[in-house]
């Protein structure tokens, strides 16, 4: 066991604060990471504020962040697929069981005994685990993944969570040329689902409430923009679209949103509001539409996600800000404030 500096939230309504985690020493499948950047999903604050109570309830001190870019500092013995210096991701899982019919399918993360990057149960040294707001992390190396060379690291940090958690819906259903896709709210993951779906070759349109993300939706790849505060722009769209995704993080109508589904459309939701959302049988039952949810990715398919943005010069629009500034990051992230996403240099916990 080692000790590593870390941000921590010791309850639901503390600020995070400059903390001292401890850290496994590796084991010999195990990658020890100096971590250089992190991403601020909103998951983290809903952790943070202990939003998922009744699913998930936080256990403090919380170290959130499951974004994580960094170098490789220390291999196990029998590490094969990484040496000392690879730049490598850590995302959202660090364990399974690997034997489960979903680990059998590379959907590690349904897994019943799925260990996420923090806020799970950690089996090396009881307690739970800490995640990337954080010096370093140790991490077996099934979970690790290979970072392209030719991406900036900053905006590679994202697409660990915000990333794959918009990309693996989008290929689920078959989302392509010819396609008339939908993402609603423009912040992390919806930033990232605009530039995948419009790589992909659909016709992409952007629903958001911030009038001021007009022009960088467009920007981003959008194709149309509305305004989903105005019923007229809305009315618009109704019957239209193949396949919506949902990444809004608070209360909102979604039955607005299945009415513009056309027949055997999909809507998707990837955002976690704290509270259940109302849906009228009406809205699905005629056009035989479905509602459905998604759940990050697994390994298997974040790597692909992550050669597809290597190919394709993906990475996610980010505003990279000090450790220091976290607590603001969070609130600004709740005013819809962010473009897109932050992505913490880890350099700056070295100051406290
Ligand atoms: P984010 O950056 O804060 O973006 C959320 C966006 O939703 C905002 O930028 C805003 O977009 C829109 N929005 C916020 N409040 C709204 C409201 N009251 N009504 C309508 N629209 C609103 O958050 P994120 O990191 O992308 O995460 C989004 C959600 O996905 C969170 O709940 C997070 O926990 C969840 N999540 C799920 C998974 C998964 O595996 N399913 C993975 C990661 C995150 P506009 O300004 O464009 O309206
Ligand atoms: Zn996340």
């Amino acid at each position: 066991m080692y000790k590593a500096k870390a941000y921590s939230a010791a309850g639901a309504s503390s600020l995070l604060a400059s903390d001292t985690i401890n850290r496994r020493e590796s084991t010999a499948t195990d990658v020890q990471i100096e971590i250089l950047f992190c991403g601020i999903c909103h998951s983290d604050l809903h952790t943070a504020r202990n939003e998922w109570a009744d699913v998930m309830p936080t256990v403090y001190p919380v170290v959130p962040g499951h974004e994580i870019v960094g170098k490789v500092t220390e291999v196990g013995a029998a590490v094969t697929k990484y040496k000392l210096g690879d730049i490598v991701g850590v995302g959202c899982l660090v364990d399974s069981d690997h034997t489960c019919p979903s680990c059998q399918v590379d959907m590690e993360q349904f897994c019943p005994e799925g260990v996420f990057t923090y806020n799970s149960p950690d089996k090396h040294l009881g307690g739970v685990t800490f995640g990337g707001y954080s010096e370093s992390i140790v991490v077996d190396e099934s979970f690790v993944l290979n970072v392209p060379a030719n991406l900036d690291l900053a905006g590679v940090a994202p697409l660990l969570c915000a990333g794959i958690t918009t990309y693996s819906p989008l290929r689920h259903w078959g989302v392509a040329e010819g396609k008339k896709v939908g993402v609603v709210g423009i912040g992390g993951l919806g930033h990232m689902g605009v530039k995948f779906a419009r790589a992909f070759g659909a016709h992409v349109v952007v629903f958001t409430t911030s009038p001021s993300k007009i022009e960088d939706a467009l920007r981003l790849g959008a194709h149309e923009v509305v305004n989903s505060r105005n019923a007229d722009e809305m009315a618009a769209h109704v019957g239209s679209f193949d396949f919506i995704l949902d990444t809004v993080s608070a209360d909102h109508d979604i039955n607005a949103y299945i009415n513009l589904l056309g027949m055997d459309g999909n809507l998707t939701l990837v955002g976690a509001p704290e509270k259940p959302l109302p849906v009228s049988a009406f809205g699905l039952l005629f056009g035989r539409k479905s509602l459905s949810g998604s759940l990050i990715g697994g390994i298997a398919e974040t790597q692909e996600m992550l050669d597809f943005c290597g190919e394709h010069g993906i990475t996610a629009d980010v505003e990279v800000i000090r450790i220091q500034q976290v607590n603001e990051a969070y609130e600004r992230m709740l005013r819809s404030d962010v473009k897109y996403r932050f992505s913490i240099d880890m350099a700056s916990l070295k100051d406290e």
